[in-house]
C-alpha cells in the first residue's frame, strides 16, 4: 500500500503538473472505481485543478467550484503519468484524466478492486475522509506519547491505525521500528518515555528519509516505481535476509492482511515471536482485514473503544527463518513471547489523552 513517502511525492507531482489546468476530461473504465454518484464526472470536466493535497493515505485533487476528487489507492492502486489522451490499459486501468498537459491514469493490479475513487461537493465533505491521524512530522514528544498511549494496542497496530497515525503501513511501520529497535508487539500501554522519545525520532526520520529518497528518484518525471518492496529496506519484505544492522536473518509473522517483519536480536532480545500468547494477542488486536483498518473511525470526543474479538482462526505465524549469521551470545532459539505480551494484560486501556485536533489546512 502507498503510504506517506509515496503519497507525498505523488502530490508533489501532481501538484506540479496539474495546478491551474482544466480537467478536460475524466475516463471512468471499472464501474467499481467510483464511489460516488454527485458530483457526476460530467460535472466536473472542464474545471480547473486549484490544489493537489494529501489526505492520510488518500490523494485529493481540488478544482474550482470547491468540489474535490479523493483517490485512494489502497492496495494495488497505483496512478501514471502518459502523454495526453493514453489509453486506459484494459486489464488493470480504473480510469483517466486528461489535461492539456498530459493524462493521469489510474491503475489496480488486483482483482480485489479495493482502490476508489470518490467526487466530492464542498470541502466540508472531504471530512468523511479524514480518519484523524497525527502526522507524525509535525508533532511534538508530548502529542505522540499522547497519542501512541491513547489506546492500549501493539505498537505495530498503533502505529499503522490510520486514526491514531497519520500515512503509516505495513512496510514502513517495519522499517520505523527497526529503527526504534522495538518489538512490533510491545504494548504501547507499557512503553518507557525513553522508548517513546526513541519511537517519534525514529517515525520522523524514517518517513522523511524515504520522502527525500523517493523525491530525488522521480526528479521532475513521475512515481511510477511505487512499491512496498525497496531494495533499500532494513527488514520490511526482507524474510530470510539478513538484517542490514547485525546479520541475522530476518523474521516474519502474518497475521490476515497484516505482516510484521523484525530483527529477532536488534528488536526483541533473542526472541523469536511465535507461540500461542502472541496468537491470542493478535486476533485480539488486529482487524480481520486491511479495508476494515482503512475504515476505521472514531467520533471525535469519543472513550476509545476496546478492541473487538475476532472470529476464532489462528494466526498463520511464519516458520522461523534460518539465521544468515546468527550471533553466538542471542541465539535465535524460540522463547515465549509472554512477558512482553502479558506484563500487564490486566490493564484496561488509559483514558484519551489528546482531544482531536484540526488537522491544519
Ligand atoms: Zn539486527
Amino acid at each position: 500500500m502507498p503510504e506517506l513517502p509515496d503519497v507525498a511525492v505523488y502530490v508533489e507531482r501532481l501538484r506540479a503538473l496539474t495546478v491551474g489546468q482544466p480537467l478536460e476530461k475524466i475516463r471512468i473504465a471499472s464501474v467499481f472505481v467510483l464511489r460516488t454518484f454527485a458530483p457526476s464526472p460530467r460535472e466536473i470536466e472542464g474545471a480547473t485543478v486549484e490544489a493537489v493535497e494529501r489526505l492520510g493515505k488518500r490523494i485529493v485533487i481540488g478544482v474550482t467550484g470547491d468540489r474535490w476528487i479523493v483517490i485512494h489507492l489502497m492496495i494495488a492502486g497505483r496512478l501514471r503519468w502518459k502523454p495526453r489522451g493514453a489509453p486506459v490499459p484494459g486489464k488493470v486501468g480504473l480510469g483517466a484524466f486528461d489535461f492539456p498537459t498530459g493524462t493521469l491514469i489510474f491503475t489496480e493490479a488486483s482483482p480485489k478492486k479495493r482502490a476508489s475513487l470518490h467526487l466530492v461537493a464542498g470541502r466540508a465533505g472531504l471530512a468523511e475522509f479524514d480518519r484523524g491521524g497525527l502526522d507524525v512530522s509535525g508533532a511534538s514528544v508530548g502529542d505522540f506519547a499522547a497519542r501512541l498511549t491513547s489506546e492500549r494496542h501493539t505498537v505495530k497496530r498503533a502505529l499503522t491505525d490510520p486514526t491514531l497515525f497519520d500515512g503509516i503501513g505495513n512496510a514502513y511501520s517495519d522499517e520505523i521500528l527497526h529503527a526504534a529497535k522495538l518489538s512490533p508487539f510491545r504494548m504501547t500501554s507499557a512503553m518507557t518515555a525513553q522508548e517513546i522519545v526513541t519511537l517519534h525520532r525514529a517515525c520522523i526520520d524514517t518517513l522523511e528519509t524515504w520522502t527525500q529518497r523517493m523525491r530525488a528518484e522521480v526528479g521532475d518525471g513521475f512515481p511510477d516505481k511505487v512499491t512496498a518492496f525497496r531494495p533499500e529496506m532494513a527488514v520490511h519484505g526482507k524474510y530470510g535476509q539478513p538484517c542490514p544492522v547485525c546479520g541475522t536473518a530476518v523474521q516474519r509473522i502474518v497475521y490476515a492482511d497484516n505482516e510484521a517483519n523484525y530483527c529477532p536480536t536488534c528488536q526483541t532480545e533473542g526472541r523469536l515471536l511465535a507461540d500461542r500468547a502472541l496468537s491470542r494477542l493478535l486476533k485480539e488486536d488486529w482487524p480481520r482485514s486491511l479495508e476494515e483498518l482503512e475504515d476505521r473511525r472514531r467520533p471525535a470526543g469519543t472513550a476509545p473503544t476496546p478492541a473487538k474479538p475476532a472470529p476464532a482462526e489462528t494466526a498463520k505465524v511464519a516458520k522461523p527463518a534460518k539465521a544468515a549469521k546468527a550471533p553466538k551470545s542471542r541465539g535465535t532459539r524460540a522463547e515465549p513471547a509472554v512477558p512482553e505480551v502479558g506484563a500487564d494484560a490486566g490493564n484496561t486501556a488509559p483514558a484519551r489523552g489528546l482531544g482531536r485536533k484540526p488537522r491544519p489546512r
